[in-house]
């Protein structure tokens, strides 16, 4: 067992559309978009919010948050702390990190073009979180088996691990159920027969 948390196996990404979002929440802090960003002059990693910014560490003026690209929105339900934070977590990679006043924190891709749900699992991994089942039918086509890509799978095989296991459960308590449905109304009727009789 890994020390992930469970909070996401169930998610579903969101359909947003983050122009609108963005114009609605303009000039608030309401909604944050955090991302890391390598300085291509110094190499230094910097987490910057969505727009331009410099360098905290040489000065450089050539950061470009792009913010999200793709209309979706990947939730991080009762993530505990800030975009800053959750951004620092999953590094300088397609993702940022999305402080959302109505949907709470998650993630967007801030590129697209292909599949990426690796990418996007990777991110929950590096969030803590066992990434979501919705996810499960990764791409194998060109991926590396890296360490990353190992953590990813052995989190997706937790992730199965746990839904089936909920799932049994659910199953248990069904049953529970269908016998006390049948069993009322097997009352009912040998009581019909015995007032008939
Ligand atoms: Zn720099």
């Amino acid at each position: 067992m890994s020390s992930l948390r469970a909070d996401a196996i169930r998610e579903k990404p969101l359909q947003i559309c983050w122009e609108d979002a963005f114009d609605r929440y303009w000039d608030t802090d309401e909604l944050q978009c955090v991302e890391v960003i390598c300085c291509d002059n110094c190499g230094h990693m910097n987490v910057v919010e969505f727009g331009e910014a410099e360098c905290s560490k040489c000065g450089h003026e050539a950061l470009t948050a792009e913010g999200p690209m793709m209309n979706y929105f990947y939730p991080l339900p009762k993530y505990i702390g800030t975009a800053h934070k959750l951004a620092e977590e999953i590094g300088a990679v397609c993702l940022c990190a999305v402080d959302h006043p109505e949907l709470g924190m998650g993630l967007a891709l801030t590129g697209g073009g292909m599949d990426l749900s690796w990418e996007i699992c990777a991110g929950y991994v590096a969030a803590g979180y066992l990434p979501p089942t919705h996810f499960s039918n990764l791409p194998v086509f060109a991926q590396e088996l890296d360490e990353e890509n190992k953590l990813v799978l052995f989190a997706m095989k937790e992730s199965l691990e746990v839904e089936a296991n909920w799932c049994k459960n659910r199953l248990g308590n069904f049953r529970d159920t269908q016998k006390a449905i049948y069993g009322r109304h097997q009352k009912a009727v040998e009581r019909k027969r015995l007032k008939a009789g």
